[in-house]
């Protein structure tokens, strides 16, 4: 039995609907699957529905864009409750951020004489979470690039001209808001954001697991943080990052988690779970 456990659907960058995603993880034979869509949960209802209709297990989950020291840091939650009103309030908050930076990129563009519209941008987006492949995707769409490589290349990368710095929260508040609302948190794909040094830091922290299998980890890079998750004591997760077209062949199901780190995520939560509900409530199961 394996699983996918980091994936996005249009209720972010990714272009898959719920539906399609958890058809695509019942060909590719997945035994679970966890949505982590860009700072929002909105689209994990959905996709709790399209797993069950497939006889996929499901666990809820969230990608925060964090920082530490200066080091971005993908955090991904598992498990949250998706009621939880700080996450909500939190989540929704992001969201507005990314909403601000794309009326940011957007002016950047108009100053250098590419008439985009945000409207065309969030109208492509059509979520709350919009983020730069959005802009790239209305760049092509409307005509001002032949490409969403080129969008990026002559625009958008990090230090171009129509790019916006991303205000992040900080990592340790990202790990806050996943644990109060029952959820634990895993550091997304180490092995892209040179994040080494502060592991140590952001363990002591309270990170609960690392990402240690990745579409864009080499066999080496797995192992280094298996060593790295043996060490510090740290759940061990792995999923494809599918972003479904976006970038040709989708990768759902191309990363392939033992299940057996899933049962180990599973208790984790429950562990959670138990002390958030306090002693009155393991001192009295029946109430
Ligand atoms: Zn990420
Ligand atoms: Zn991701």
């Amino acid at each position: 039995m394996v699983a996918d456990l980091h994936l996005h659907t249009n209720f972010s960058d990714g272009t898959f609907s719920p539906e399609e995603l958890a058809s695509h993880g019942k060909r590719h034979g997945l035994a679970a699957m966890s949505l982590t869509d860009h700072d929002t949960v909105e689209g994990c209802p959905r996709m709790a529905a399209a797993c069950a209709s497939e006889g996929i297990e499901f666990i809820s989950g969230t990608e925060l864009t964090a920082e530490l020291k200066g080091i971005e840091v993908h955090l991904l939650g598992y498990g949250m409750d998706l009621e939880n009103k700080k996450l909500l309030s939190e989540v929704a908050r992001f969201q507005a951020v990314r909403q601000n930076r794309i009326h940011e990129m957007v002016a950047r563009l108009n100053r250098l004489n590419v008439p985009l519209r945000a409207e065309a941008v969030f109208e492509i987006a059509s979520c709350r979470s919009p983020g730069r492949p959005h802009v790239a995707r209305a760049l092509v769409k409307a005509g001002f690039c032949g490409s969403l490589d080129e969008a990026f290349e002559r625009f958008l990368k990090v230090n171009r001209p129509a790019w916006v710095p991303k205000c992040k929260v900080s990592a340790l508040e990202a790990m806050n808001l996943i644990h109060q609302a029952g959820g634990v948190a895993v550091m997304a794909h180490p092995g892209l954001n040179r994040t080494d040094e502060i592991i140590p830091e952001i363990v002591e922290a309270g990170l609960d697991g690392i990402e240690c299998f990745h579409t864009k980890h080499s066999t080496a890079t797995s192992h280094h943080y298996l060593q790295m998750a043996d060490q510090f004591h740290l759940l061990v997760t792995g999923g494809s990052d599918c972003h479904g077209l976006n970038k040709g062949k989708p990768l759902v199901g191309t990363v392939r988690l033992p299940y057996h780190h899933v049962e180990k995520l599973k208790s984790k939560v429950a562990e959670r779970r138990a002390a958030l509900a306090g002693p009155q409530s393991a001192l009295h199961p029946s109430h």
